[in-house]
């Protein structure tokens, strides 16, 4: 365990939100999670964070915990499957490398996106038509209250699109994942969008595609090291069908996907440009050339971005009567 005093909390996270942090923990191993006083988090003046690029800091807690513990195992192989059991600290997208590297299948359409395994798991990351919760056997968290590591198979978790029963609950602190993986290079997913145009001239395997994929986002998505964000600000809404029918009546070029008879899921961005919302300056915050990201654009402050993520909300929800609702944590 390492800790560090008076920091800036603009080191911790991708919008880059700064204010001086008193005490900053690094936890390093499982040892150090029996050594650590953890009462803050629960009394909210504390925050747990991996790389912190899904949270919006409006309140400036005293102390922050990071996950950094590190390790990949294998923990189980049959003739098609393999497990892995990997620590909460360790970086997503590194994982990612080391799967496709080593000819497992599964996680390419995820590369790129920012952050560590263990909140990976919090809000159900997903792109490219896929979502981490697919490949998760298990997860072991520690639990503040009763002072216990507690395994949650898959089914407990009780996921859903970006949400599990870990967001925005202060009792666990997720400290391995176990990813059910499958063996090969061939088992990929090329249904999502104009993805499988990259594959015209190339072989369809999880090496293209995660080629592809980091591709596509260094093109699509802002450097939050040069611009701060936290990728998507908002989930696309999920809407009735009589909804649907409503606005497509006015905009007939809606875009949906229909999940159900009933629900359709549009795209937040789509309905943001709609209401003149792109590339818009609010303060010193804005939206991006894709406009379901908000951007730091000069110092804001979190209560700022709030501000313009309110005003945003405000214009869909006058134009299109659909509320959204954030992907990213607000503190
Ligand atoms: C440029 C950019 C692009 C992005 N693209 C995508 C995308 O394509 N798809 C997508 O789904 N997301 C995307 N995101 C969002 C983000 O990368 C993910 O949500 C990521 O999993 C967050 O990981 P983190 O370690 O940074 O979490 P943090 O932001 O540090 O934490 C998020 C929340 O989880 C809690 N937490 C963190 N670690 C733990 C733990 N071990 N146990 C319990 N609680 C914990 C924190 O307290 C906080 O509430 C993007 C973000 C950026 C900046």
């Amino acid at each position: 365990m390492v800790t560090l005093y008076n920091q800036d909390l603009k080191n911790f996270n991708t919008f880059r939100i700064s204010a001086l942090i008193e005490k900053v923990i690094v936890i390093q191993n499982d040892e150090d999670f029996k050594k650590i006083d953890f009462s803050g988090i629960i009394n909210k003046t504390s925050v747990l964070l991996g790389e912190g690029s899904n949270i919006l800091f409006v309140r400036i807690p005293k102390e922050i915990i990071l996950i950094r513990t590190k390790g990949i195992f294998k923990s189980y192989e049959n003739e098609n499957e393999i497990h892995f059991t990997v620590k909460a600290g360790e970086i997503w997208d590194e994982f990612v490398e080391f799967l496709v590297s080593n000819k497992f299948c599964g996680l390419e359409n995820m590369s790129g996106i920012p952050g560590t395994v263990g909140a990976a798991v919090i809000n159900n990351i997903g792109a490219y038509g896929e979502e981490v919760s697919k490949y998760i056997y298990k997860v072991r968290a520690f639990s503040i209250l009763q002072n216990k590591q507690i395994d949650f198979f898959n089914s407990e978790i009780k996921f859903e699109y970006r949400n599990s029963i870990f967001k925005n609950n202060t009792e666990y602190i997720i400290t391995e994942v176990i990813f059910k993986l499958v063996k090969g290079i061939n088992c990929i997913n090329v249904s999502y969008g104009n993805i499988k145009d990259y594959f015209n001239t190339k072989p369809i395997n999880s090496f293209n595609m995660r080629h592809a994929i980091i591709e596509e986002r260094r093109q699509k998505l802002p450097n939050y090291k040069n611009l701060g964000n936290a990728g998507s600000f908002f989930k696309n809404p999920i809407i009735s069908k009589e909804q649907y029918q409503n606005i497509c009546s006015e905009y007939p070029d809606l875009p949906c996907f229909i999940i159900n008879e009933t629900s359709y899921k549009v795209p937040a961005a789509w309905l943001i440009e709609k209401c003149g919302l792109k590339n818009y300056r609010y303060k010193n915050t804005g939206t991006y050339s894709h406009p379901l990201i908000i951007v730091n654009f000069n110092n804001a402050t979190g209560e700022e971005i709030l501000e313009f993520s309110e005003f945003i909300r405000e214009k869909v929800y006058n134009r299109f009567n659909v509320l959204l609702e954030p992907e990213v944590i607000i503190y």
